[in-house]
């Protein structure tokens, strides 16, 4: 969908392979990967969610974005091409949910606090740090980097659940 200047991109659902792979370093910020990065803040947006990776849209780059006002501030807008954990502490319970498992929330153990370094979209490097729901974003996107979804952390009966219920709805044409 184009509207005007805005790209929304179809977001993979779980079961698409791309969401399973681990994503590579991006080179260099060139211009499809500056127009990449503006597609991916767009379909953020459009979903609405406060975090997107690369792979999400099929584009298998160390790349997320991640505003967890969902657009009302723009300061907090975060874009981290190559980005690594600088460090984690603390844990956190919370329900969690993701936009390429549309439906499902589960509550999944998270680092309380995180900071996370990287280049900017200039290709400058810079450092975030995050507490409570920014960190649990951070290593939510991260783990998409990695080939991992929130559902990859259950374990038991609650994955159970979910992946077959997903498979139902991709039998019934609805997944
Ligand atoms: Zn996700």
């Amino acid at each position: 969908m184009s509207l005007g200047n805005l790209v929304i991109r179809p977001i993979l659902k779980y079961g698409d392979s791309t969401l399973q792979q681990k994503a590579s370093n991006v080179a260099a910020i060139t211009p499809d990967i500056d127009r990449l990065i503006d597609d991916m803040i767009d379909t953020m947006y459009a979903a609405p969610g406060v975090g997107l990776a690369a792979p999400q849209i099929g584009v298998p780059f160390r790349i997320f974005v991640i505003d967890i006002s969902i657009g009302r501030d723009p300061e907090s807008l975060i874009i981290m091409v190559n980005p690594e954990f600088v460090s984690r502490d603390g844990m956190q319970l919370e329900e969690e949910g993701c936009l390429s498992v549309p439906g499902f929330e589960a509550t999944v153990v998270r680092p309380m606090h995180a900071v996370v370094k990287g280049l900017d979209r200039n290709g400058r490097e810079h450092e975030r740090e995050g507490a409570g729901l920014l960190a649990r974003a951070f290593q939510h996107e991260m783990d998409h980097l990695d080939g991992k979804l929130f559902i990859d952390h259950l374990r038991g009966i609650k994955r159970d659940v979910i992946v077959r219920r997903i498979r139902k709805l991709t039998r019934a044409g609805k997944w």
